[in-house]
């Protein structure tokens, strides 16, 4: 039974506001005693769901089981802003410093913005409406500071331009923009039709997804649940912001908060204000980011951080988000889009996604134990989960393919420090956030200590 409240006059949960539109899915009957097979997924995200994907077109004798706590799209992948992204799911800086050195992070970042189109392609040949448009991301610019940070974070060589202010208002009038960078790959998707369809795909390759069954523990050959054992040649964990849920994995990725809320459709007028007549994604560039979308049904879905960290890497309860959180992104809306600044909102919600202690996102396997991993993509993980499911598959069947010596692959991140400096080491970095947005909202320069070691610990 999914839960859903009111807070401050919005519902609020009900897992997300997509699934008000497809509506929640009826979960499949758990793992019904113990099982064998070659290989197990554990989550039913757009990770473990891609990896099923790949695997079982590859191979169509493989035996794959996917096992769910909940309902296949439960978290982030069924939650997000809808963002199809070609933007690193990483630090370039980080990634540089391994063995494939910038080659490999110019390689890594080239097979992302394939992976925007691998993604639309799978959906036309399958029949996924997952409300698709291709029409690119802006990025805008509020403050000098925000404007000198889009220059000197703009990816070379691929395909994007800088906005003038006119330009940028000329796609969004957001106000206060006083300029913006436009990147042509990505693409806006419904992410509740994304996850549902593609599970749809998988369960018809012969793929046995397994919902209501919850893995409390895994080791080699071997993931245990309360219904039963399934023993496997691979176990691949695929769990992002969960995986601290999981026996020996509290401190491997910290489950970091992210909240939405979405308007009741806008009139004629207000788009005529807006205008925003392409649908491209949009995102700002203060510390405590916002990323927002304009949906098919003429809304406005816009989502920013909130309360980062729940102590002791606790989760969210089907989605329910605080008050103070509505009202903040209730005020980032208005501050944006003065025109739709009395719009009632239609929901609010939030999920988790996973952030290793180096933000870099990984994806690998041991061969010796059979036991795999892909995640920690640090709130850009709907393209990547696709790189990732590919990548997976490649290790799996033992394909030395380009995919497999890609920067991310097999990277190794140290664990996050216990709690509670964990939950204060968050905090910490957020208050710095909120303190550097707060000085350049007042046009002071970035020159401030704060807003520069912000910015290195965000790993920009
Ligand atoms: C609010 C929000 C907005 C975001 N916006 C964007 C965006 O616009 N663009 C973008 O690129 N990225 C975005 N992200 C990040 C992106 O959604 C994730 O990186 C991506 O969906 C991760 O997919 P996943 O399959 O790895 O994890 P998830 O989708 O979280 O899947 C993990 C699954 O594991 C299940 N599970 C948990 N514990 C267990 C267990 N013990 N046993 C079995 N199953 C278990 C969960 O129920 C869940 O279904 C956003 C994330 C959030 C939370």
């Amino acid at each position: 039974m999914v839960t859903s409240t009111v807070t401050a006059g919005v519902p609020n949960g009900g897992v997300s506001f997509w699934y008000t539109q497809v509506g929640l899915p009826a979960p499949s009957p758990p793992l019904p005693g113990d099982r064998d097979c070659d290989v197990c997924i554990v989550g039913g995200g757009l990770t473990g769901l891609w990896t099923a994907y790949y695997l079982a077109m590859a191979s169509p004798g493989l035996r794959i089981i996917v096992l769910e706590a909940e309902f296949a799209g439960y978290g982030a992948s069924g939650r997000n802003g809808g963002w199809l992204s070609a933007e690193l799911a990483g630090s370039r800086r980080a990634y540089a410093t391994g063995p494939h050195g910038q080659a490999g992070v110019d390689r890594l970042a080239a097979e992302l913005r394939a992976t925007v189109d691998e993604v639309i392609g799978v959906c036309g040949r399958y029949g996924i409406d997952a409300e698709i448009v291709r029409n690119g991301v802006v990025y805008v610019a509020r403050s000098p500071a925000q404007l000198e940070r889009l220059k000197a974070e703009a990816e070379p060589g691929g395909g994007g331009r800088a906005l003038t202010a006119a330009e940028t208002r000329e796609r969004i009038a957001v106000a206060g923009a006083l300029g913006g960078w436009y990147d042509p790959d990505c693409a806006r998707v419904q992410p509740a039709k994304l996850v549902r369809g593609l599970a749809r795909v998988v369960g018809g390759l012969g793929v046995t997804v397994y919902e209501q069954t919850r893995v409390t523990a895994l080791g080699p050959g071997r993931a245990r649940t309360p219904h039963g054992t399934v023993r496997a040649t691979y176990i691949l964990r695929c769990l992002e912001g969960y995986t601290a849920g999981l026996a020996g994995h509290r401190r491997s990725w910290l489950p970091m908060n992210s909240a939405i809320v979405v308007t009741e459709p806008l009139g004629a007028e207000r788009w005529a204000a807006i205008g925003w007549a392409n649908s491209e994604l949009l995102g700002d560039n203060a510390h405590a980011y916002c990323y927002a979308q304009r949906t098919a049904d003429g809304r406005i879905a816009l989502g920013g951080r909130g309360v980062p960290y729940r102590f002791g890497s606790r989760t969210d309860v089907d989605g329910i988000t605080q008050r103070r959180t509505i009202e903040s992104l209730r005020t980032t809306l208005a501050r944006l889009f003065p025109a739709a600044a009395d719009v009632p909102l239609a929901h609010a919600w939030c999920g988790v996604l996973g952030v290793p202690r180096d933000w870099c996102a990984s994806v690998g396997l041991d061969p010796r134990t059979g036991l795999g991993w892909a995640g920690g993509y640090v709130g850009s993980g709907l393209t990547a989960t696709n790189l990732a499911g590919r990548t997976l598959r490649d290790l799996v069947l033992g394909e030395p393919t380009d995919l497999v010596d890609l920067p991310w692959t097999n990277w190794r991140v140290r664990a996050w420090e216990p709690e509670p400096l964990r939950w204060l080491g968050v905090r910490g970095l957020y208050a710095l956030y909120r303190h550097a947005d707060r000085r350049e909202d007042r046009g002071l320069p970035r020159t401030s200590r704060f807003g520069h070691l912000a910015t290195t610990l965000a790993g920009r």
